[in-house]
C-alpha cells in the first residue's frame, strides 16, 4: 500500500472566497439589531435569523403564493409555489456559499427572506398593486415591502416589533436584485447604500435566477405550456444536455432525460457563477474591498450569460407571456385593482386592524399592505364575496 504523502490543501484552496465573508468581526457589525438582545450560547445571530424567517406568518403564506402558476388551478400538485421555489434557492445558496467558505448562514437566511415581500398572483399581482398605487403617487416594492414585514408587521415577540433580524440581513432584503440611490432614501441609511452588498447578497439574485430558470422550465413543460422539442429546438444548451442524457442512458424515457438535461443546466450556471466570482474577486482581501469595488462581482461569465440571456428570453416569450398565462395575469390584474378600488373607497370593509390602519397611514397604503400579505385562495376568497356583493 503506497503512503505517498498527499499535498496538503491550504484553507485558503479549500475555501477559496474565505478572505471575503462576512466573517467574525464584520458579523459583529452585522449583527445588529434594532432591539438589543444577549447572544445565544449556541446560534449564531445569522442562525437565529434563519430560524426567526423559516417560523414567521409571512414565511408559511408563501406557500399559497404564485411563483409562475396561480395556486389552486391546475390539476397538477407538483407546479412550485413561492415557498418551494424559496426552498430550493436556500438550498443552492447553502451548497454555494459553503464550497466558497463563505457565510453560508446568512446566505441562507437571504435566501429565505429573498420573496418574502411578494403579493398574490406572482408579478401580475405586483404590476397590479404598483399601478393602482401610482395615482396616490406611490410605487409597490417588494424588496421594501419585505423590509416592512420583517421590521413591523410580523408581530411574534413580546420584545420587539417585527422578527428584530440583523442589520446584515436587513441589508440584503434591500438590496435583492436592485440599489437604492441614498439622497432619496435617507429613511435607508443604515444600509450603507454607497457601497456594495457582501457577497453572500449578492449571489442570493443570481442563485434565485438559476433556480427559476430551470425550475420554470422544467413547469413550463410539466402543465404542457413548453414543449419538449420547441425547447430543444431553440435552446442548444438544453440540447446539447439532453443529448448528453439520452446517450448516457439510452433506454431512459425523455422526462427522465429533461430533467437531467435541467439538472446538468443548473450546475453549469452555479460552477460557471462560483468561477467567475474567484476571477472577479482576484486580488481583493476583504469584505471592505468587495463593498467598495464599484460593480458587483456575483456575476456569470460572458458566454454563460448569453446562454442564460437565451433562456430568459425564451421563458418570456413562450411561458411568462403566453396566451394561457395572461389569460391569468389578466384576471389577476382585475381581482387585484378592483378589490384595491373597493377598500381605498371604503375601508372599514376590510378587517378591522388594516382599517384603523387606514386612518394613520391612508388608505392607499394600508390596503396594499392587506392586498400583498394574500395568499392566492385568499384573494380569491375576497374576489367570491365581491362578486356576490357582500
Ligand atoms: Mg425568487
Amino acid at each position: 500500500m503506497s503512503h505517498a504523502a498527499k499535498p496538503v490543501q491550504s484553507v485558503k484552496d479549500r475555501w477559496p472566497l474565505q478572505r471575503l465573508a462576512v466573517g467574525d468581526d464584520e458579523q459583529q457589525m452585522l449583527a445588529r439589531r434594532r432591539e438589543p438582545e444577549p447572544a445565544h450560547a449556541y446560534r449564531t445571530p445569522f442562525v437565529r435569523d434563519c430560524g426567526r424567517i423559516l417560523h414567521a406568518r409571512a414565511f408559511r403564506r408563501l406557500a399559497g403564493k404564485t411563483q409562475v402558476f396561480a395556486r389552486g388551478q391546475r390539476e397538477s400538485d407538483h407546479l412550485r409555489s413561492r415557498l418551494t421555489h424559496t426552498l430550493e434557492v436556500a438550498q443552492i445558496a447553502r451548497t454555494l456559499a459553503t464550497a466558497l467558505g463563505l457565510n453560508a448562514h446568512l446566505a441562507e437566511a437571504l435566501a429565505l427572506v429573498h420573496d418574502i415581500g411578494h403579493p398574490p398572483f406572482g408579478h401580475a399581482g405586483e404590476r397590479a398593486l404598483d399601478a393602482a398605487l401610482r395615482p396616490h403617487g406611490m410605487r409597490f416594492d417588494h424588496n421594501l415591502h419585505a423590509l416592512r414585514i420583517v421590521t413591523s408587521f410580523e408581530q411574534r415577540h413580546a420584545g420587539y416589533m417585527g422578527l428584530n433580524l440583523t442589520l446584515g440581513v436587513r441589508e440584503g432584503i434591500i438590496k435583492h436584485s436592485r440599489e437604492y440611490a441614498a439622497d432619496a432614501h435617507p429613511e435607508l441609511a443604515e444600509y450603507f447604500l454607497d457601497e456594495l452588498p457582501p457577497v453572500e447578497a449578492q449571489i442570493i439574485d443570481l442563485v434565485d435566477e438559476i433556480a427559476y430558470l430551470t425550475a420554470d422550465m422544467e413547469d413550463g413543460l410539466e402543465a404542457e405550456i413548453l414543449h419538449l422539442e420547441q425547447v430543444r429546438a431553440e435552446l442548444p444548451l438544453f440540447d446539447a444536455a439532453y443529448r448528453e442524457a439520452e446517450r448516457l442512458h439510452p433506454q431512459a424515457g425523455s422526462r427522465l432525460l429533461r430533467n437531467d438535461a435541467l439538472k446538468t443546466i443548473l450546475n453549469r450556471l452555479v460552477t460557471d457563477l462560483m468561477e467567475e466570482l474567484q476571477r472577479r474577486t482576484a486580488g481583493m482581501d476583504s469584505l471592505t474591498t468587495v463593498r467598495r469595488c464599484g460593480s458587483r462581482v456575483a456575476a456569470f461569465s460572458d458566454a454563460v450569460a448569453a446562454e442564460r440571456q437565451r433562456m430568459r428570453q425564451f421563458l418570456y416569450r413562450e411561458l411568462y407571456e403566453s396566451a394561457e398565462l395572461e389569460a391569468e395575469h389578466q384576471r389577476a390584474g382585475e381581482i387585484v385593482g378592483t378589490l384595491f378600488a373597493e377598500w381605498v373607497a371604503d375601508p372599514e370593509r376590510m378587517p378591522a386592524d388594516h382599517a384603523a390602519r387606514a386612518v394613520s397611514e391612508g388608505a392607499a397604503r394600508a390596503v396594499t399592505d392587506y392586498l400583498a400579505g394574500m395568499t392566492d385562495s385568499y384573494i380569491e376568497q375576497a374576489w367570491q364575496r365581491h362578486l356576490a356583493g357582500r
